[in-house]
């Protein structure tokens, strides 16, 4: 018996990519399927993440033509990592395995052999992790270095640094159903299920055409909430500051009143006040920063509202 591989691929605003996208991913699975490596009833996902172009018409599109692309058009667009689990949760009981990938072919379509081959010999993660980051700026490939280095040292895991191109089997997948959070971090959260994983390298290449989706606003946001989604060392940071202020000034304060009683009052000295309560109101506004953050987490959680709602599912019976 062949593999039954699932493709997820999220789609927000790729008219101008899907064409390629498809036509590549197509001649890879008439390879495969020829290789008798995946079985004919494979099929490519498109999720639709409520596009405002003609996507989700092209996928209607590339539907109709050929049985091997699959489509779902999620209601309205709730973001990368909602649309990605949107579709890894609709097509896993269908599947042997999914492999997730971005539309925008900066992801190795070659890779998925060795993804598969990682597959067939026991792993059920297998992780896209790009040995080279030169297609994308300087800054954001600092950025991001910097960022898995600080997840690394305050999580209790550390995170392959991969940009959601990674296959899981459907005992992964059934794993990661069991997650009920609203603050989705898949990266973060795939690694704590634990089963066998590997590691396959790749070269990540331009985006084909189109924008990237994620500008710096959106970067910012992503890496807080995949800081806070994953670790509470930010909080108990704070409360070793907090405490080491404390104490800081519980002695200076001894020392103050030691000095007016030894020396008389000093007048003197407002400068220095100014400075401690300025430093000392921006140290709480960012305590409280943090909290908040959390809370606000909290918060959507507790509301428990849907991650997506799929309108349609567009998949020919297996
Ligand atoms: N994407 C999505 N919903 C969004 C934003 C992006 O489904 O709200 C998809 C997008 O179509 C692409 C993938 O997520 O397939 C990654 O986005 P992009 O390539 O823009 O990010 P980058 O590679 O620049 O980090
Ligand atoms: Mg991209």
């Amino acid at each position: 018996m062949t593999t039954i591989l699932y493709m997820v691929v999220p789609c927000y605003n790729e008219e101008q990519v899907l064409d390629e996208t498809s036509h590549r991913l197509k001649s890879k699975y008439e390879a495969l399927i020829a290789e008798q490596k995946i079985s004919t009833k494979s099929r490519i996902v498109y999720v639709n993440d409520g596009s405002k172009d003609k996507t989700w018409e092209k996928i209607q599109e590339k539907h109709q033509e050929n049985q091997m692309f699959s489509g779902i058009n999620l209601s309205r667009n709730r973001g990368h990592q909602n649309a990605l689990l949107a579709g890894l949760m609709t097509v896993r009981a269908l599947a042997d395995c999914v492999i997730s990938m971005d539309a925008d072919l900066q992801d190795d379509i070659d890779a998925i052999d060795k993804m598969l081959e990682a597959f067939e010999t026991g792993s059920d993660v297998v992780y896209g992790v790009r040995d080279n980051r030169e297609t994308d700026t300087v800054f954001k490939r600092r950025t991001a270095g910097a960022f898995y280095k600080l997840m690394e040292g305050l999580g209790s895991q550390s995170i392959p640094n991969h940009a959601d191109f990674r296959l899981m089997s459907q005992r992964a997948l059934d794993g990661l159903a069991q997650f009920p959070e609203q603050n989705l971090f898949l990266r973060g959260m795939v690694p704590l299920i634990g089963y066998p994983s590997s590691i396959v390298y790749y070269k990540r290449g331009e985006r084909f055409a189109g924008e990237s989706k994620y500008p710096l606003k959106k970067m910012v946001s992503f890496a807080v909430d995949g800081i806070t989604s994953t670790s509470a060392a930010p909080m108990r940071l704070i409360f070793w500051t907090g405490l080491v202020c404390f104490l800081g000034a519980l002695i200076w304060a001894i020392y103050i009143i030691i000095n007016h009683f030894m020396y008389g009052p000093d007048v003197a000295g407002w400068a220095s006040l100014m400075v401690v309560i300025i430093g000392f109101g921006g140290a709480i506004l960012l305590a409280l920063g943090v909290i908040g953050e959390y809370i606000g987490k909290i918060f959507l959680e507790v509301k428990q509202r849907p991650r997506y709602l799929v309108e349609e599912f567009l998949n020919d019976e297996v």
